[in-house]
């Protein structure tokens, strides 16, 4: 069947989190917010406003729903603090590749990790264009569903913004 994406586009962030943690995905796509209480989610805020003052870059906003750095036309930037969250990153870049494909856009994708100083390139195949379909399906069945996916603790657990929404019956 043919993959249609009108029917599966999510914001970036969404295509994060399911790498990170479904629990998580479900929490925000209903609208459980907590981020603007972390601190982490203000320092990545800040460090991407600041970093390549210097380079040609161009902000895109795609279909009021993806924000996205184009960088001297070839490349499409993602800046993260460190690289522990590495597939997480990747995937939401590889998404952005992915949707600008569709739209017959072909780029590819540059994330920066600030802290190790240290870059990568990526390039959407046709085996990642398969991934971020299952990816996509995934979320909106995730998404949809009544009751978060079960807890399970995981090691950023307790870096998460949502950490005392989920965790705070076992410190009563
Ligand atoms: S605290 Fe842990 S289980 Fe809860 S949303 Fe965050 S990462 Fe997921």
């Amino acid at each position: 069947m043919e993959f249609n994406l009108d029917n599966f586009k999510v914001q970036g962030v969404k295509v994060n989190y399911y790498y990170i943690c479904k629990r998580k995905l479900w929490l925000y796509s209903k609208g459980i917010t907590m981020e603007q209480n972390s601190d982490r989610v203000m320092i990545g805020k800040l460090v991407h406003e600041n970093s390549y003052k210097r380079l040609k870059k161009k902000e895109v906003l795609i279909d009021d729903m993806l924000k996205i750095d184009i960088l001297d036309n070839d490349y499409v930037r993602e800046v993260k603090i460190s690289s522990k969250m590495t597939k997480a990153d990747k995937m939401q870049l590889m998404y952005y590749l992915y949707y600008l494909d569709s739209l017959g856009i072909k780029k590819k994708g540059l994330i920066n990790y600030v802290k190790e100083k240290r870059q990568e390139e990526i390039e959407l195949t046709d085996e990642y264009k398969r991934e971020i379909e299952k990816t996509l399906i995934d979320i909106k069945e995730i998404s949809q569903k009544r009751k978060p996916p079960e807890l399970v603790k995981l090691p950023y657990c307790t870096k998460c913004a949502y950490y005392e929404f989920c965790f705070v019956k076992e410190e009563v």
